[in-house]
């Protein structure tokens, strides 16, 4: 057998199993292979009958004394049988598995895993787990067994089965592809090692071994592809050269003092402008750190230099506002600011392609609808995206293609441990704003149950007649747009209804058509609506400094990062704010992640506690960071393997960027591979 061979070659794998196993993900005998297990149980340690401990899994060796017998009781079908080892006998009970009164064979001797309880002053092992001791190998008792996410009815037994005689038969095909100077200093096992005992660990420390080296080898693929990408772009010439650096008008027209976070960024950009490679660049600053002006900044910059700048937001409602910013500081300094948008009709967008395409528009701000191909720049020499969370590299690679090389900025608020960064975002430079504008108040925050409406609304009801405004983030609901829909519809009548009865109420809701939002927020931004009731559309970068109260319902359904954007909306003006956590929860782990946002404002700590609480895979959502699905690296948990991947990596890129030397031919081909089979194609 080849590993490349598909698995409805093997043995005993007939059309129906292969279907099943295709569903799990698994083609080709390597990706069998690759199928690690979701979990082990230790069933290494064998007890004698006559030690054998109560209330607790067992697993026991014995001589079947005779043939199962099966009766019935009601509706249930009981098989009983006795084993016995060395003169002591224990009793044996399966439910509803009548067949195995043919199946065990009287006089055998068979391993039993089970729990063991105490019936009628009897001992009794219910449901063991079964495996014949003959002169094959033992894959099911007597050792640590591997468990796998198998669905479709694929039984674990079947599945240890099968892999363990494929692993015999490909053992020798298994090469060793990291090279060996990383392999020794960083104390990796060989692969097929790693590989048998990733399935079959002879003990908990070849486990480890085995593991380490797995992880260790997905996201070394990783991290030194993206190495090699961020050098490639580095070695880019941008077709955007910028010789006048200067950005004193603009600063003037901000208003206030750049923070020195702020002006050691920008310096930072400027650094950049200066070599006359493309700028790739990541910008992290926590909710209200002021991005917004140092990406207007780099737009000033660009423009200045008669090059336009492209600026993608992730929602039609963010857009709007950077537009309606960007205009009011631009267009004193004649510099014109279009805006892409969903709610536009053809006619109209055609208009402002030909102004992108003959120039006449300077800086263009819109949704991903700016990346899209009807949009043909004359001089594009700059591309912001804002709250980048919500974009992958892919999206990013999209952007860069569309002019002659221009510089690339992203903006995010969601911040990272640094390790995780350098996957997540391995291509770029990272920048952090880590500084807040001066005078920012405090927001009050509290975590309350449902108890306390009420008096919340009534809060709400003198804050609105004191003329300052609130947002109340409406209940979640589990599934179906269309009920969330219908919900947000509902919960704003009863509050018109029955609440707010004098005071101006209005709801917005990612369903509604683009224009009906923007017609809402404009409105909430002047001031003539006082409560904004809305799904999650306002998460990212709404910034209306006249709103003082964040009521968020349903709290608990909300990650510890969204609640922190959604509290971020608030604390933007002179006024003192507030933000009220709503929920029944009695979860103790919910009650945790609200006292943390009770407790702290720091964006960094809270996204550390949110990791440390949900797991990677809720925290970053699915795949939309553009990297391949990784089969076995945890992104949280193994951070400290990280960290010495990314050691391992910069050594390797140091002394073999190109992977040219003999050595690495093996990592280099697998390093293709590993991209090329994933739906992501991160290519050089
Ligand atoms: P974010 O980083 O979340 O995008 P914004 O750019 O929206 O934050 O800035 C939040 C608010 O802070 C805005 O009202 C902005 O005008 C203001 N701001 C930004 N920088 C400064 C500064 N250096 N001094 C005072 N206010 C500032
Ligand atoms: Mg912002």
């Amino acid at each position: 057998m080849q590993l490349s061979q598909s698995i409805s070659e093997i043995k005993n794998i007939g059309e129906q199993r292969t279907k099943k196993l295709n569903k799990l993900g698994v083609f080709t005998i390597e990706d069998l292979i690759e199928y690690f297990p979701r979990d082990y149980d230790d069933r290494s340690h064998i007890t004698k009958i006559s030690e054998i401990k109560l209330n607790q899994v067992n697993t026991i060796k014995g001589r079947l004394i005779a043939k199962p017998e099966t009766m019935r009781m009601k509706s249930i079908q009981i098989t009983k049988a006795r084993i016995e080892d060395n003169g002591a006998i224990l009793e044996l009970v399966w439910f509803n598995q009548p067949y195995l009164k043919n199946t065990l064979k009287p006089k055998a001797e068979y391993m039993f895993t089970g729990k063991v309880c105490e019936k009628y002053a009897r001992l009794q092992m219910e449901n063991p787990d079964y495996e014949i001791i003959d002169n094959g190998e033992l894959l099911n008792s007597g050792r640590i067994i591997p468990i796998y996410a198998s669905t479709y009815k694929f039984s674990q037994k079947l599945f240890r089965g099968l892999i363990f005689e494929i692993l015999k038969e490909i053992k020798g095909q298994l090469e060793e592809f990291i090279p060996d100077t990383v392999r020794k200093n960083f104390n990796l096992c060989e692969r097929s090692f790693a590989i048998e005992n990733i399935h079959f660990p002879k003990n908990d420390e070849s486990f480890f071994l085995a593991r380490k080296r797995l992880v260790f080898e997905e996201l070394f693929l990783l991290q030194m592809r993206l190495l090699q990408l961020k050098g490639n772009i580095k070695k880019r010439k941008s077709g955007a050269v910028f010789n006048n650096l200067s950005y004193n008008e603009i600063k003037e027209r901000f208003g206030f003092e750049l923070t020195n976070a702020q002006k050691k960024v920008i310096n930072e950009i400027t650094e950049d402008f200066k070599t006359n490679t493309a700028m790739n660049r990541l910008i992290q600053g926590d909710v209200g750190s002021g991005k917004t002006a140092v990406a207007m900044t780099a737009a000033f910059i660009a423009v200045k230099n008669g090059f336009q700048c492209a600026m993608m937001a992730p929602t039609d409602v963010l857009a709007n506002q950077h537009y309606e910013s960007f205009k009011s500081i631009f267009e004193p300094l004649n510099i014109n600011c279009v805006l892409l948008s969903g709610a536009q009709k053809k006619k109209e967008k055609n208009e402002i392609y030909e102004k992108i395409k003959n120039s006449q528009a300077d800086i263009i701000i819109g949704t991903h609808a700016v990346i899209q191909d009807a949009v043909k720049f004359n001089a594009l020499g700059l591309v912001i995206t804002d709250e980048q969370h919500r974009f992958g590299v892919n999206q990013r690679n999209l952007l860069a293609e569309k002019g002659n090389n221009p510089h690339i900025l992203v903006m995010t608020a969601t911040p990272i441990p640094r390790s995780l960064a350098l996957i997540l975002y391995g291509d770029l430079d990272i920048s952090i704003i880590d500084e807040m504008p001066p005078g920012r108040k405090k927001i009050d925050t509290i975590s309350v149950n449902t108890n306390y409406r009420s008096r919340v609304y009534n809060f709400i009801i003198k804050n609105a007649s004191e003329g300052r405004q609130s947002y109340i983030i409406c209940p979640m609901i589990e599934e179906g747009e269309n009920k969330e829909l219908k919900a947000v519809i509902e919960y704003t009548q009863k509050l018109k209804d029955e609440v707010f009865y004098n005071i101006r109420v209005e709801c917005i809701h990612g369903k509604m058509k683009s224009a009906d939002k923007q017609e809402i927020m404009k409105e909430f931004s002047e001031g003539k609506i006082d409560v904004l009731i809305s799904t999650t559309v306002i998460e990212v970068g709404i910034n209306i400094p006249n709103a003082t109260i964040m009521l968020i319902e349903n709290a608990e359904r909300f990650g510890l990062s969204q609640l922190h954007q959604l509290r971020g909306r608030v604390g933007r003006g002179a006024d003192k704010s507030y933000c009220i956590l709503i929920s029944d929860s009695k979860n103790k782990i919910t009650a945790q992640r609200l006292k943390v946002m009770t407790q702290t404002e720091n964006g960094f700590e809270i996204s550390e506690k949110d990791l440390e609480l949900r797991g990677p895979g809720d925290f970053f959502g699915t795949r939309q960071h553009g990297i391949p699905e990784l089969k076995i690296a945890n992104l949280y948990k193994d951070i400290p393997i990280l960290k010495e991947v990314q050691k391992a990596a910069q050594w390797l890129y140091s002394v073999d960027p190109d992977l040219k030397l003999d050595e690495n031919q093996k990592l280099n081909k697998r390093i293709e591979r590993f991209f090329e089979f994933s739906d992501y194609k991160i290519s050089l």
